[in-house]
């Protein structure tokens, strides 16, 4: 114990140099514990650091949004305390450090890990062509951390106003740019940070490209926390009631029925069961719409699962005579009939519709979706991590299953949203089909060095830390159009 003693106090910081300091700004309300030794000793130090983390939340309003030079510089004292910390655990057999040393290390460790660097990377393939399809670019988003950790995350959005709300610089304290208030914040801590990044960019943000900025960086801390715990995210969302789920092949519509009959067949000879065909040319005639859900049957046959994607194309009136008229083809639902905002429209189409209606892959976060789930006016809701982030989808399933409607992911980009999508539907209690888009686009199929697609028709659960997803490195160099300063 005098040996434990000794290596303890030489944990203490040393002195301190020019222009450093030992807590960040909004840690110096730990500089004196909350609870005394024998609160500490009852287990109760967990609960008092989260009461003061939301005492903090009100105080934010007075921060300025700047990052102290010194604050960075304050993280170098931090890796050996929780080197020594460690070593005396495992190594000397110990389990409880004295209470006082044991809440300073606390304190430390709460601090152990910054955000250092969060980089923007815009890849663009060179051949974009004028179709509804966002695997042709990416935005992706890299969060570093001084423990050397990096999380990956991407949004689907136009990836130039995204890197844009990302690299903006500080304005004002309610329209900030989030490099700017996640410098020097604790990755593992993201409920928090939400909720900072939430209020912090109220000006511009709130709804669709500031939430979906937001959950690019939500995408990379979850991947940062399963990668310092040696966990799937699937775990650390509450474990995975599913270890794989079917896979549906996304793809669009051909030119008529009969060139979507030649698509159909491609993905069912493929092993898909479910094909799902969308957007261009549905909307321009009844006898259009008609010859394209028919040939789309027609290409998948009689057994397969047929997913029809209108792409907002028509007025509620409009949607449920196509509805009756595409019910002789037996359609697994009819998505986004509807412009996205017409939550009335969604309402009235629902109660009416032979077959169920879906939409909610333009909602961004649980404000945008919240008038759906209020007024139930979907049959499936489906979530597009990339734009929600793993923090408000939580919130999204649990309204979902309150309600007793179905979820599906939404997904048309890259490996990374890909992954981070079946982590997520798989802990949903009643997944049944996952979107696995089919897209020809190398984005698709060669920015990670796995591969993340459906087998036979389904879609394996990655067990690996984090997204579980390694970058081709290669891949993006090559693609790389735009790379944050
Ligand atoms: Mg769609």
């Amino acid at each position: 114990m005098d040996l434990l003693l000794c290596i303890c106090s030489l944990a203490k910081a040393p002195p301190l140099g020019k222009g450093q300091q030992r807590f960040c700004p909004e840690d110096l309300r730990f500089a004196r514990p909350p609870f005394g030794r024998r609160e500490a000793r009852q287990g109760r130090l967990k609960q008092h650091g989260k009461r003061h983390d939301m005492g903090a939340r009100h105080e934010e309003g007075q921060d300025t949004g700047l990052t102290p030079p010194a604050r960075e510089k304050g993280a170098t004292f931090e890796q050996p305390v929780l080197a020594i910390h460690r070593a005396i655990r495992h190594s000397a057999g110990i389990r409880f450090l004295p209470t006082w040393e044991f809440s300073s290390l606390a304190q430390q460790m709460r601090c152990a890990m910054k955000i250092t660097e969060i980089v923007c990377q815009i890849l663009r393939i060179p051949q974009v062509e004028a179709k509804t399809a966002s695997s042709q670019d990416s935005v992706l988003v890299r969060v570093r951390t001084d423990a050397g950790i990096e999380g990956i995350g991407e949004a689907d959005s136009s990836p130039e106003v995204v890197k844009a709300i990302i690299d903006a610089p500080f304005s004002h304290n309610i329209a900030c740019g989030l490099r700017q208030l996640l410098i020097g914040e604790n990755p593992l801590e993201h409920e928090r940070l939400w909720q900072k990044m939430y209020r912090r960019t109220m000006y511009y943000g709130r709804k669709a490209v500031g939430i979906t900025a937001m959950a690019a960086i939500d995408v990379a801390l979850w991947d940062i926390k399963g990668k310092y715990f040696d966990q799937p995210i699937h775990r650390l969302l509450g474990g995975k009631q599913h270890d794989r789920v079917r896979g549906y092949a996304s793809i669009l519509f051909g030119r008529d029925g009969r060139q979507t009959a030649d698509i159909g067949r491609r993905w069912v000879e493929a092993g898909y069961t479910a094909v799902k065909f969308g957007w261009e040319p549905m909307g321009q005639s009844e006898q259009v719409d008609i010859d394209l859900v028919r040939g789309a049957r027609e290409g998948i046959g009689p057994d397969a699962t047929l997913l029809i994607d209108a792409g907002c194309v028509w007025d509620a009136r409009t949607a449920l005579r196509r509805a009756v008229a595409f019910a002789e083809f037996r359609p697994e639902w009819l998505e986004e009939p509807l412009r996205p905002d017409d939550v009335a429209g969604y309402r009235w189409l629902r109660d009416r519709s032979p077959i169920p209606i879906a939409a909610g892959e333009s909602e961004c976060g649980r404000e945008s979706f919240r008038p759906f789930l209020d007024t139930q006016a979907l049959d499936v809701y489906q979530v597009d991590i990339s734009r929600c982030g793993f923090t408000d989808a939580a919130y999204i399933r649990a309204r979902a299953e309150e309600i007793g409607a179905r979820l599906c992911n939404h997904c048309y980009t890259s490996p990374i949203t890909v992954a981070a999508s079946i982590h997520w539907l798989s802990t949903c209690r009643d997944a049944f089909l996952f979107e696995d888009c089919v897209e020809d686009s190398p984005l698709r199929h060669e920015l990670a060095v796995e591969r993340i697609q459906s087998v036979q028709g389904w879609m394996e659960v990655p067990d690996r830390p984090g997204l579980g997803v390694t970058l081709n490195e290669e891949f993006v160099r090559r693609y790389l159009v735009a790379e944050s300063c």
